[in-house]
């Protein structure tokens, strides 16, 4: 019973009782989810409570949405009131929210049972879920390889099955690539479409919430719940959400499909993640999309001006964490001055240190110009590099990540190798637009993911290609041992 469709449905033919569910998930989140470093905080009392007032709701006619009655974990920079937010940083360990964020008020408003809070790489920054004070997450299809990140408790719930969906975050790919290792969809929406009040800041013009789940009508269902129009998001978009469910016709006929040439060259990435990506390509072709090369030149300085971007704006926003307002302050310190560099010194791990420290350089009066705003301007050139290919094609598809799920430890001490594996993810954030990561084959018994990506504000015709694929194909149907 793990998908969240196989949840609605026998949600809705009374076979199963939101109590029930939610207390079959807090089960597994005891179990396989401590087991697995993917689950690091239970409202176990709350969700059953919220749960008998779901089943209460739906005995009376009144169910909110798809969401109804399903349980569901949030990436821990989500915001909750009363509930702790620890962003997987000894920092924020002793915070408990005041507010509920955005993303938890409106899957209530939805109907869906909070359950608790997944790991992450501290502060969002990682790919491996391992930067995270309570240790790492594990992948489901092997414990010794990484579930990616930073989003990797949520994925790896997900492909565990723990709960049907769950909500992750994706400044530069923390979405999309730990669900390609994990085996399950994975949505960035534009930037704006999903409200980040309440979301934890790591570079806010390029953070963004979204689903993970095994299909993407799933994910049509969170994106329409947990999407539109926010007033306390100055950035959030005006637009209202359109109804995605419509969408989903099944048919791909008369849609174009660009393949970036840059993203199809063996530099770099394994050739069989290529090729299982080349053949998820096909099956849409033989479906009746059409297929053209297109090109994005600036591909080869996205990763560069993403970790200045994105560096640069986390100095900033990181800067908040002082000791005197959120979280951990160090004791015993003589002045002001050193309980500043101590609750700091002490509170961030090393790669959030790594970080600040960049950030700062690049923003500093002597660099300011070479470095971010040259990223700037690159990330305007990025920019135009979709909009040309946009006027050639509907969606664009390539490799989520260059290759599968790589041994826990195994990067450890070469971010930078790290960093160069974001190739084709951090475009999407650098250029605001949506992109979904959907299982397209496997390298002995691992998950690759296909990325689609689209044009701003059209998640609609993303989902329905991501859709489509998922009818004529059962990659998504693969569960890992034990789940
Ligand atoms: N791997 C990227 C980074 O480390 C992406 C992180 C994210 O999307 N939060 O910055």
């Amino acid at each position: 019973m793990e998908s969240l469709e196989a949840q609605r449905a026998a949600l809705e033919a009374s076979e199963i009782s939101s109590v029930e569910l939610v207390t079959e998930a807090l089960a597994r989140s005891e179990d396989s989810g401590k087991d697995l470093g993917a689950v690091i905080g239970l409202r176990a009392e709350a969700a059953l409570a919220e749960a008998a007032e779901s089943d209460a709701r739906r005995r009376g006619g009144d169910s909110r949405s798809p969401l109804e009655g399903a349980p569901v974990l949030l990436k821990d920079n989500m915001v909750m009131q009363g509930e702790p937010t620890t962003c997987a940083s000894r920092i924020l360990e002793p915070f408990v929210s005041p507010y509920d964020g955005a993303a938890a008020e409106r899957l209530q408003a939805a109907g869906a049972i909070i359950l608790g809070r997944a790991n992450m790489d501290e502060f969002a920054m990682g790919a491996t879920t391992e930067n995270s004070i309570f240790g790492p997450a594990h992948n489901p299809w092997d414990p010794a390889r990484t579930c990616g990140g930073s989003s990797g408790g949520s994925a790896a719930a997900v492909a565990a099955g723990i709960t049907g969906f769950a909500l992750g975050s994706d400044t530069g790919g923390s979405i999309r690539q730990p669900a390609s290792f994990c085996g399950v969809v994975g949505m960035k929406p534009t930037y704006g479409r999903v409200s980040r009040w309440g979301l934890v800041a790591f570079a806010s013009s390029l953070d963004q919430i979204g689903p993970f789940t095994h299909t993407a009508r799933e994910a049509a269902w969170v994106l329409e719940a947990i999407g539109g129009h926010d007033p306390r998001d100055s950035t959030s978009l005006p637009e209202a959400l359109p109804s995605l469910e419509p969408a989903l016709t099944g048919d791909v006929a008369g849609l174009t499909i660009g393949l970036p040439k840059e993203y199809f060259v063996d530099d770099g990435a394994d050739p069989a993640v290529i090729s299982a990506v080349r053949q998820g390509v096909d099956t849409l072709e033989r479906a009746g999309a059409k297929v053209v090369e297109v090109t994005l030149p600036h591909t080869p300085y996205v990763v560069s001006t993403y970790y200045l971007v994105a560096t640069a704006e986390a100095s900033s926003n990181l800067a908040r964490y002082d000791g005197a307002r959120y979280g951990r302050r160090a004791e015993g310190v003589e002045d002001l001055d050193a309980m500043y560099r101590r609750s700091r010194s002490e509170g961030f791990g090393a790669e959030v240190k790594r970080r600040i420290l960049l950030g700062t350089y690049v923003l500093s009066a002597g660099y300011f110009d070479a470095y971010y705003r040259k990223a700037q301007q690159v990330r305007t050139l990025v920019r135009g590099d979709f909009e040309q290919a946009f006027e050639r094609c509907d969606v664009i598809a390539g490799p989520t990540y260059p290759e599968v799920a790589f041994p826990i430890g195994a990067k450890l001490d070469d971010p930078v190798s790290l960093y160069l594996g974001d190739i084709y993810t951090v475009s999407a954030n650098l250029a605001g637009l949506p992109g979904i990561s959907l299982p397209c084959g496997e390298i002995d018994g691992l998950p690759v993911g296909m990325q689609l990506l689209g044009r701003a504000l059209d998640e609609a015709t993303l989902l329905r290609v991501a859709d489509a694929f998922q009818r004529l194909t059962d990659h998504h149907e693969r569960r890992p041992p034990g789940a």
